[in-house]
């Protein structure tokens, strides 16, 4: 176990020592055991996080069913006014926060201060919806009137990914908290502490037990522990579409909810009336911001031949002037992939492809750095064309830094070439005509549509995905509808 190794990010928005990282009943504890905490661009030790077993999860869950009848008590506004005091102290806190945040996931300082950001207007948007969780009258019938109430869905385990660590913990934790149910958060392992330092700022305006946080290097045993209470009602899960479907089809004594937001494999469509710089600038942003590593990121760029040579072109050159590093480094724009593992399903794709006829226009390799203290898993930002289906990377999400182009011809059905695939949760269509657009977004298969825009994910939408990319929504007015149960009311007069 090594010593934090920079002093970087703020300590004092972490509770206390290092390994302090558990939230039960409204304490922060740590366990037997502790777990490194790593920065992924020199692998240097940063933190240290409580690896919460079996024993921790079970007083978690303790805590939060503790804590539901006084909550689900408290009026809306009541619950509101506490939350919207924590969304001010995350805003007051955003540069430390994003520091800490960049250290531990790498992504550039600037995405990470975005990310505080959003997280904090998804956490509001959750928490006034929480006030809008209507039920209704019904029209009276032969025997009298009815009543639709919605009541919490009670406790909630919220298990979250890395790569969105703040904004996906934020945007879950305000739709079940102001809806009425307290939560158990599981954070992911490699970024334990930024989730840690946003649930401090929420919890000190809550009652104990209201809301958990279990660190551990051991989710499988932590997250069974919590699943196996039937009293845990809800589950929400952001991250891989193979542990959300061994979560969702996981035997138990009681049927609960479960919402998933899993992997993606978004298309981009670039039709040959579209407005090229824009639409460059665009796939820029919808490619390339956390190194590639977004559940929505472009997986497969499909562009009109007529475009090719000249879109290319344009997208080579912006490729070329991005620049690698650590993401605290002035002027850096991508940073290191989570991991070894990441980089070498990276390098896989981009072998494969190149082997049936890839073409590279820029990058292609792991980047090897001229700084001795980069020591992280980097790849260089990669254009490849003349990509067919045949390939690895036409199937599988590549969760890299790596934009494969997919010509297609006047006549050919696009549309039917992005839905074919087994994932359905981001698509993007760049072009002028009203009704190709429109055909656009009636057909195709996906949860999430930008439409000459690179931001779809906005706290006023729903965000979710079709087929093995998840169920559930959160965002929108659909958001909060995971987590409040209906009653129907029948009254006799
Ligand atoms: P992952 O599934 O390995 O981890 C996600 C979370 O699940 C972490 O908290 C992890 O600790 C936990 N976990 C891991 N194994 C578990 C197990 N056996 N039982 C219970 N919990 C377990 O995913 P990842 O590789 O860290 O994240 C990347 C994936 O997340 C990508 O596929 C990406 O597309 C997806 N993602 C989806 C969205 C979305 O909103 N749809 C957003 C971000 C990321």
């Amino acid at each position: 176990m090594g010593q934090p190794a920079t002093a970087e990010f703020d300590a004092d928005l972490l509770p206390g020592e290092p390994g302090r990282t558990l939230l039960v009943a409204g304490k922060w504890t740590t366990a037997e055991t502790t777990f490194d905490v790593l920065d992924p661009a020199t692998l240097e030790v940063v933190g240290r996080a409580a690896d919460a077993g079996e024993s921790e999860a079970r007083a978690a869950v303790e805590a939060a069913v503790a804590a539901y009848d006084g909550w689900r008590a408290e009026a809306a506004e009541a619950r509101a006014t506490r939350l919207r005091a924590a969304v001010d102290a995350i805003r007051a806190h955003a540069e430390g926060l994003a520091r800490l945040l960049s250290v531990e996931n790498g992504k550039p300082y600037a995405e990470a201060y975005g990310e505080i950001l959003r997280g904090a207007a998804m956490l509001e948007w959750g928490v006034e919806e929480g006030r809008r969780a209507y039920g209704r009258i019904t029209p009276s019938s032969a025997n009298g009137r009815g009543l639709v109430l919605t009541s919490p869905v009670g406790p909630a385990l919220l298990i979250t990914p890395w790569n969105f660590p703040a904004s996906m913990l934020l945007r879950k934790i305000g739709l079940s908290l102001a809806a009425g149910s307290p939560v158990v958060a599981k954070p992911a392992e490699q970024t334990p502490l930024v989730a840690v330092a946003v649930t401090r700022l929420i919890n000190e305006q809550l009652p104990p037990g209201v809301l958990n946080v279990l660190t551990t290097s051991r989710p499988a045993e932590v997250v069974n522990a919590v699943m196996d209470d039937p009293r845990i009602r809800k589950v929400s899960f952001t991250g891989s579409t193979e542990v959300g479907l061994s979560l969702a089809r996981r035997p138990g004594a009681v049927l609960r909810r479960v919402s998933l937001e899993m992997g993606g494999h978004s298309p981009a469509i670039v039709f040959p009336d579209a407005d090229l710089h824009s639409t460059v600038d665009n796939l820029m942003f919808a490619k390339f911001p956390n190194a590639g590593q977004s559940c929505i990121s472009v997986n497969r760029l499909f562009v009109h031949r007529s475009l090719v040579a000249e879109l290319t072109g344009r997208l080579a050159e912006r490729i070329a002037a991005l620049r690698l590093g650590r993401g605290l480094t002035a002027g850096v724009t991508t940073g290191p992939l989570i991991d070894f593992a990441g980089l070498a399903k990276v390098e896989r794709h981009v072998a494969d492809a190149v082997a049936k006829g890839a073409t590279v226009l820029v990058g292609g390799n792991r980047w090897t750095p001229d700084d001795p203290r980069l020591r992280g898993a980097f790849h260089e930002p990669t254009l490849l064309t003349d990509v067919h289906e045949g390939m690895e990377i036409a199937s599988e999400e590549t969760f890299g830094p790596v934009l494969p182009v997919y010509p297609f011809d006047d006549g050919e059905d696009v549309i039917a070439r992005a839905n074919d695939t087994t994932y359905g949760l981001a698509a993007y269509v760049f072009g002028a005509d009203f009704n190709r657009l429109w055909d656009a977004m009636e057909r195709l298969e996906f949860g999430v549509i930008g439409v000459n825009d690179a931001f779809p994910n906005r706290p006023e939408l729903p965000f979710g995905g079709f087929k093995n990319s998840g169920q559930g929504r959160e965002g929108g007015t659909e958001g909060i509808e995971d987590y409040v149960e209906t009653k129907a009311i029948a009254i006799r007069r």
